[in-house]
This record gives C-alpha cells, sequence and structure tokens, in this order.
C-alpha cells in the first residue's frame, strides 16, 4: 500500500530516530571506556569506534528502508553485514504530522542525497569535551540542502567545573534532572524545530571558530572581522547550533579541511531560521552526488548581519582559498 506521506517526510522522520539511536551508541561507547582512537590523515583527523559504529548504524538502517538513496558517509567502511542490534526501524511521529513543502512533495527516493557525519568534532570527543559533539544527517536534492538532522548527545552535559558550581547553586538551566541529549531538525520550507532560538545582542561581533583545525588563513580572517569575542569550540554542527542558540554571530573557517558532510545538515537548521551559509566567497555550496567532499574555499555562516562579516574577508584570504 503506498503510504499517504511523501517520501521526504518520511525519510526526515525515519532519520530523526536514527539519529537518536546514533546519539545513544556515541553515549555507550564513552561509558564503556574504550574509544579505539586511529588517526586518519594526520594526529588532527582521527576516528573512534563511536564514528564506526554510528556510521554503518546510520548508513544501513537508512539504506534498509530506502534502497533507492544515495548516501554519502564520512567513513571508508562496508555497510554490508552489520549487527542488527545497530539497526534502527522507528519513525518519529510527530514530523509525519507536518506538512511537506509543496515544492518537495513529488521528490523520489533515487533523487535524494543524503550526508552523513557519524560523530562531528571527533577530536574533541577524545578530549572530553563532549558537548561539541553532533552526529549529522543532511539531506539534498538538485544539489541543494533541503532537509537536516542534528543530534547532539550530550546536550545538557556539564563540561566544567565552573558550569558545575552553577548548577550546584542552581543558576544553570540544566539541573541533575536534566535530559542528556537532543534532536534538531529542519526542512526548508516549514522550520527547523527542537531548540528555542535566540540572537546576540544587536552590535555585538561573536565569532566561532575551530579549535583544533587552526591555521594563519583561519586567524586572518577571524581577525579582520573586529570582533568583540572568539569562541574556539569544536564541530560544524555545534558551532551552528552556536548561531542559532545567541552565542556567537558568524561561525568563520578561512581553511580547506571542513566537508560536505559537515555542513549539509547545519546549513538546513540555519537556513530555515534565515540564516546563511556560504563558503568565504559568497558562493553556495553543492551537494550533489558527485560533488567534491572538501569545502575547500571554508565557510562563512551568519544567523543575522552576514554581509558584515563577507565585506570584511581580506583579499588575501579569498586568493588563498579557491573554490
Ligand atoms: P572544527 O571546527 O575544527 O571542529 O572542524 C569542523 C569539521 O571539519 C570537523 O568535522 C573537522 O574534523 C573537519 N575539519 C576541519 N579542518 C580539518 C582538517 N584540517 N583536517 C581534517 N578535518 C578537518
Ligand atoms: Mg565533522
Ligand atoms: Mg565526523
Amino acid at each position: 500500500m503506498a503510504s499517504r506521506h511523501t517520501v521526504l517526510m518520511r525519510l526526515v522522520a525515519s532519520a530523526y530516530s536514527i539519529a537518536q539511536k546514533a546519539g545513544s551508541i556515541v553515549r555507550r561507547v564513552i561509558a564503556e571506556g574504550d574509544l579505539g582512537i586511529v588517526e586518519k590523515t594526520c594526529a588532527t583527523d582521527l576516528q573512534t569506534k563511536a564514528d564506526r559504529l554510528v556510521q554503518m548504524s546510520i548508513c544501513s538502517s537508512l539504506a534498509r528502508k530506502f534502497p533507492k538513496l544515495t548516501i554519502i558517509g564520512e567513513e571508508d567502511l562496508p555497510s554490508e553485514d552489520v549487527d542488527q542490534e545497530l539497526i534502527e526501524d522507528g519513525q518519529w511521529e510527530e514530523i509525519l504530522k507536518q506538512p511537506c513543502p509543496s515544492q518537495y512533495s513529488t521528490i523520489k527516493e533515487e533523487d535524494l542525497v543524503v550526508w552523513v557525519d557519524p560523530l562531528d568534532g571527533t577530536k574533541e570527543y577524545t578530549e572530553g569535551l563532549l558537548d561539541n559533539v553532533t552526529v549529522l544527517i543532511g539531506i539534498a536534492y538538485e544539489g541543494k540542502a533541503i532537509a537536516g538532522i542534528i543530534n547532539q548527545p550530550y546536550y545538557n552535559y556539564q563540561n566544567n567545573e565552573k558550569q558545575k558550581l552553577r548548577e550546584y547553586k542552581n543558576e544553570a538551566k540544566a539541573g541533575p534532572d536534566a535530559v542528556l541529549g537532543r534532536t534538531i531538525w529542519g526542512v526548508l520550507g516549514l522550520g527547523a524545530f527542537g531548540f528555542q532560538l535566540k540572537e546576540v545582542p544587536a552590535g555585538k561581533h561573536i565569532v566561532t571558530t575551530t579549535r583544533s583545525h587552526s591555521n594563519k588563513l583561519v586567524t586572518d580572517c577571524v581577525t579582520a572581522m573586529n570582533p568583540d569575542d572568539v569562541l574556539r569550540v569544536g564541530g560544524a554542527g555545534n558551532k551552528i547550533i552556536q548561531l542559532i542558540e545567541g552565542k556567537a554571530s558568524a561561525y568563520i573557517f578561512a581553511s580547506p579541511g571542513c566537508k560536505k558532510w559537515d555542513t549539509c545538515a547545519p546549513e538546513v537548521i540555519l537556513h530555515a531560521m534565515g540564516g546563511k551559509l556560504t563558503d568565504i566567497h559568497g558562493n553556495a555550496l553543492q551537494y550533489n552526488k558527485d560533488v567534491k567532499h572538501m569545502n575547500s574555499a571554508g565557510v562563512l555562516a551568519t544567523l543575522r548581519n552576514y554581509d558584515y562579516y563577507a565585506s570584511r574577508v581580506p583579499e588575501s584570504v579569498k586568493n588563498a582559498l579557491v573554490p
């Protein structure tokens, strides 16, 4: 029997449940204590057991339900012979109650490309900065990012002693009963859900950038923004969450290194809230299945005031970053 729901909304509802299972795997690997760290290209490009298990879980769960999808995951792993225990078959019914934006109602499964970052912020994960970590599932159609799911497995986790003290004094929102983890999702034309939109006070320029992959181009570009404050945190997903929750006003990464699976899902959440994510030249990113994975010309993303930041990117930085 044909479903009365569109392919896109069924995929988003399934990806929501799959991302939640992914979050529980990320927590379980930490709890078991053996991270199984492997260096990929260098000491700041790592893979853990959680990256591997989550990639297998997400890609196999999606492929079983939606066999005609194109799925591109960060980790180079086989997706056959995956343990049944890693498969998630559920779909979140709340998403199926939402209307599919009319421009996407006739999309076929074979027309969709899914970009999967099983664990974004791996370097920080290995260092115990657990709230930097996200699981990213981005969905693209005709080269454009149109739907995205971000699971933050350690939302509400208190990373440092100062926060623990605030919690003790009952000043922080995350008390001892706070639920660990959350899932944010969005579809262009429908909106983004699972968080409270907050904006940085008008006139304040707070830049968020990489913590583990900095270089001279990155710092030159950040300095040129004349920021009131600079935050250095891990993860592309985490930095987009900072933009929509009023912690930062621009995410600037003037370097290659970030890939399509890092930006696809976060871009949708930001765009659904009226923000903008481009490369450092102002070009939109493309997500069709044959595109190169590297975002060679960096990332510039804001919720508001995109032009303030775009106009301040130095020519020397632009010349060094070829799209
Ligand atoms: P970061 O802001 O450093 O957390 O980077 C955001 C995303 O891009 C993460 O998934 C990083 O692993 C990836 N990334 C950025 N720069 C590099 C690099 N030089 N080598 C490998 N991955 C990188
Ligand atoms: Mg990543
Ligand atoms: Mg990753």
